[in-house]
C-alpha cells in the first residue's frame, strides 16, 4: 500500500538522535535551543517555543492569549479536532467559520459575515484560528484587516504549512497574527515523532507561553515576585503543564530541518505532476496560489458527483483506491459533525461548504519518497477507479 502520508530518516537523522541518547541530557538540554534556532532561520521570527505536540501549542498559544470562560475561539470546520479542542480545554465558547470552497480554507467573506452578526449579539471572538488547509496560507491579509476592525486575536494552525510562502516571506513569521503553530507528527511535512512549534513575535507572549509549558515554573530571578532564597531556588508564578519536548525529539526536528526545502521542492515535484494529469479527468483539486507557495502537506482532491451519489460515490472510489495499492485518507470530517460537537448544540447543514467537500473528498498519496512508479500507480488508479465506479 503506498501511504498517503510518510516520514523520510535519514542515517544522519538517526545519528543526531543516538548522538542525544550518549549524552548527558535526554530532556531540556541544548537539543531544544538547536532545533528552535532552526525553525526561526527558517520562519523569520524573533520566538519559536518547541513543545510536545501541535495541540500542546495550540494550547498554550490560547492561554498565552487569555483565552477562558466566557470567550470565543472561531475555527475552520475543515481541521484536526485539536484546533478546536483547545478552545474547549480552555473552558471558552467555540464556533466555526465555513471554508472557501476551492481554496478549502477559512473563508474571509463569511468570517466578515459572521463577525458583523457577532458583533451585534455581543459574541465577537477573542481568538480566530485559522488552518492553513493541506499546507496553503489562509487569506491571512483579510483576516487581519478584520482583526484590526473588530480587536482579536489570530492563532495560525500552520500545521501543515511549515516550509509554505505567504506575502513574500514564509507561513510562521507571525506578520498578520499573534502566533503560528507547527506540528511534527510523522505525517506532516518535517518530524519529530510528536512535536509542536509555536512562533511569535511578541516577547510579553512568548514568556508567558515558555511559563505555560513547563508548570508556570521559572528560574529566572526578571520574573520572581522576591529574591530568591538560593542558587536551588525557582518560583511557580502561574497555572502550567508540561508540555516539554525531549531533546531526542528536538536533534531529530533540527536534523530534519535541514532538508526542509528538499522536502517541500519534491512535494512540489509530484504535486505538480498530479496537477497535469488530473487536467482530463472529472475531479476537483484544491486551488493553490503559485505567489502564496503551499507546503503541500496533502493532495485532497473532490470528485463531482452532487447530491446523493456524492457521499455512495466517494466511498466507492476510496475503497477502489485501497483495494489497488492506494493508502487512501480523508481530511478532514468536519468538527461540527462529530458526536462530541453535536452535543454541544452543533448540527449537520451548519456548514454546507465544509459539508459538501467532505462528501466528495479524498487525499491522494503525497510524500517526498513517492517514487515515479508509486506516482504512476496512483494516477492510473485513479483514472481506472473513476472509470469503474462510473465517475468518467
Ligand atoms: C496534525 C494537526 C494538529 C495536531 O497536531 P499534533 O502535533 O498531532 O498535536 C492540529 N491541527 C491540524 C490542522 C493538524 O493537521
Amino acid at each position: 500500500m503506498i501511504p498517503y502520508g510518510r516520514q523520510w530518516i535519514t542515517t544522519e537523522d538517526i545519528s543526531s538522535v543516538v548522538d542525544v541518547l550518549k549524552s548527558d541530557f535526554l530532556t531540556q538540554g541544548p537539543a531544544v535551543a538547536t532545533f528552535e534556532t532552526s525553525i526561526k532561520a527558517a520562519c523569520g521570527v524573533s520566538h519559536a517555543l518547541a513543545v510536545n505536540s501541535a495541540t500542546s501549542a495550540l494550547h498554550i498559544a490560547c492561554l498565552g492569549l487569555g483565552l477562558k470562560p466566557g470567550k470565543h475561539l472561531w475555527t475552520s470546520p475543515i481541521s484536526f479536532v485539536a484546533s478546536s479542542n483547545v478552545g474547549l480545554l480552555c473552558g471558552a465558547e467555540v464556533n466555526f467559520v465555513d471554508i472557501d470552497p476551492e481554496t478549502l480554507c477559512m473563508c474571509p467573506d463569511k468570517l466578515a459575515e459572521a463577525l458583523a452578526a457577532a458583533e451585534q449579539a455581543g459574541t465577537l471572538p477573542h481568538i480566530v484560528m485559522p488552518v492553513h488547509f493541506g499546507g496553503q496560507s489562509s487569506d491571512m491579509k483579510a483576516i487581519h484587516a478584520l482583526s484590526q476592525k473588530y480587536g482579536f486575536h489570530i492563532i495560525e494552525d500552520a500545521s501543515h504549512a511549515i516550509g509554505a510562502g505567504y506575502d513574500g516571506a514564509r507561513v510562521g513569521d507571525c506578520r498578520y497574527s499573534d502566533a503560528c503553530v507547527f506540528s511534527f507528527h510523522p505525517v506532516k511535512i518535517v518530524t519529530t515523532a510528536e512535536g509542536g512549534v509555536v512562533t511569535t513575535q511578541s516577547e510579553e507572549l512568548a514568556t508567558q507561553m515558555d511559563l505555560l509549558r513547563s508548570h508556570g515554573v521559572t528560574r529566572n530571578p526578571d520574573l520572581m515576585t522576591r529574591e530568591g532564597d538560593g542558587p536551588w531556588y525557582y518560583q511557580q508564578v502561574e497555572l502550567g503543564l508540561n508540555y516539554r519536548m525531549t531533546d531526542m525529539q528536538a536533534a531529530l526536528g533540527a536534523s530534519q530541518m535541514t532538508r526542509l526545502d528538499e522536502f517541500v521542492d519534491l512535494r512540489h515535484t509530484r504535486a505538480e505532476a498530479y496537477d497535469v494529469a488530473f487536467a482530463d479527468m472529472p475531479i476537483q483539486i484544491q486551488k493553490r496560489e503559485p505567489e502564496n507557495r503551499s507546503a503541500l502537506h496533502l493532495y485532497p482532491v473532490q470528485i463531482m458527483a452532487q447530491g446523493a451519489d456524492r457521499p455512495v460515490k466517494r466511498r466507492q472510489l476510496f475503497e477502489y483506491l485501497r483495494a489497488n495499492g492506494v493508502g487512501v485518507n480523508v481530511h478532514y470530517i468536519p468538527i461540527h459533525t462529530q458526536p462530541y460537537y453535536q452535543n454541544l448544540g452543533f448540527s449537520e447543514g451548519q456548514f454546507p461548504a465544509a459539508e459538501h467537500y467532505y462528501a466528495g473528498a479524498i487525499s491522494l498519496p503525497l510524500h517526498p519518497q513517492l517514487t515515479d512508479a508509486d506516482h504512476a500507480h496512483v494516477i492510473n488508479a485513479v483514472r481506472d477507479g473513476l472509470k469503474e465506479t462510473g465517475l468518467s
